[in-house]
Parts: structure tokens; C-alpha cells; sequence
């Protein structure tokens, strides 16, 4: 079995990247803002493989990307073992990640 340390790190990692990918679609959407309220966002989960897409608002996704160490997943993909949920909306799950002790 896995140590959870190297999982959390893992994790880390992919959600760091799925993030990035999703500055980039926000920054792609924010010149369309006016005529789109609903971006959909890829899943920021530990599954390297996972491919879901989350629809959310613009608003939404600037507001809680703002709180540090904040995720977004599709519903039943967050690891409660590395992170903790903060927040369950319609069809997807705000989770923190839980302090790690190597920096990312
Ligand atoms: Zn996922």
C-alpha cells in the first residue's frame, strides 16, 4: 500500500496542474465574460486519468480560487484521506487540501 504522504503528494501535484489548465480556460473565457455566465472547468481531482469537466460560473470559480489550497472536484472524486471537503454544490465538491508537510 501507498504511503499517504507520497499520494498527498501526488495529488498535490495534479491539482496544481489542472489548475493551471483551468487559469488558462478562465483567462480563454473572461473576454466572453458578458455573453457566458457558466464556464465548464476540468476536474482538479487526484486522478491523473480523470477527464470530467464541472460546469460552474465565472463568478463561482474567481471567488473560491481566491481561498489558498482550494479545489474544485466532480462529486465522489475528492480523497478525504488528503483533503478535506468545504463545500458541496451542484454536482461538484469545494476541497481544501490538508497541510502537508514537504512544500509542493
Ligand atoms: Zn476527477
Amino acid at each position: 500500500m501507498e504511503a499517504k504522504s507520497e499520494r498527498a503528494e501526488r495529488a498535490a501535484q495534479n491539482e496544481l496542474l489542472f489548475r493551471a489548465v483551468n487559469e488558462q480556460i478562465l483567462q480563454m473565457t473572461e473576454r466572453f465574460r458578458a455573453q457566458l455566465s457558466d464556464i465548464d472547468i476540468v476536474c482538479e481531482c487526484a486522478v491523473a486519468s480523470c477527464v470530467g469537466t464541472i460546469r460552474i460560473t465565472a463568478e463561482e470559480f474567481v471567488r473560491i480560487r481566491r481561498e489558498t489550497g482550494t479545489f474544485f472536484v466532480l462529486a465522489g472524486h475528492e480523497d478525504t484521506d488528503v483533503e478535506d471537503v468545504v463545500g458541496r454544490r451542484n454536482g461538484y465538491v469545494v476541497v481544501r487540501k490538508q497541510a502537508v508537510a514537504a512544500d509542493a
